[in-house]
């Protein structure tokens, strides 16, 4: 399980990382919480009352997902009740898209909340929710290739950002 939530990492991905840490004091779901005029580009696929999601640039797998809070906290508790309510109702939601468009036969779904637990970004807390299905390898091999990945990445922003505004137009 140590390694589920810490994936590779190609050179490129790495310095657009570094290059959108920079920003915001270092926190990249802060800067793409405050710049929504950027969320083809940050890939935040969708934006709810308190909580957003974004693409995790790093996938373990395909359509691997983040739930973050705008608010940079670094503990559950330390969200008001509206804003932790609308992160799990986002985080249900998500799961819920991510089954409509993409038929996974199961999820793993968690925090790892402090460093010591796998925290790539430990102050500002989020959910990653990881589709998978039968037979998918830990690695996915296609993903070795930076070109893929970034292929993939716009593939998947498009087809869930569209299955977002699907799923709630119907609610
Ligand atoms: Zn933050």
């Amino acid at each position: 399980m140590q390694r589920l939530w810490a994936p590779w990492r190609s050179q490129y991905l790495k310095s657009f990382e570094e290059s959108v840490v920079n920003e915001e004091n270092g926190c990249f779901l802060c800067a793409a919480a405050r710049h929504p005029e950027q969320d083809a580009q940050r890939y935040v696929v969708y934006r709810g009352e308190g909580a957003f999601v974004i693409l995790n640039l790093y996938p373990y797998n395909g359509g691997h997902i983040m739930v973050a809070p705008y608010e940079h906290v670094a503990a559950l508790e330390h969200l008001d009740l509206d804003a932790y309510q609308s992160l799990c109702t986002l985080l249900r939601d998500a799961i819920a898209v991510l089954k409509e468009e993409f038929h996974p036969d199961g999820f793993n779904v968690g925090a790892n909340l402090g460093r010591v637990a796998g925290a790539g970004l430990p102050d500002h807390v989020h959910f990653h929710i990881v589709p998978r299905w039968s037979g998918d390898t830990n690695f996915m091999p296609i993903l070795a290739d930076t070109k893929v990945v970034s292929q993939s990445l716009e593939e998947i922003y498009h087809r869930l950002h569209q299955a977002f505004q699907r799923y709630y137009h119907r609610q």
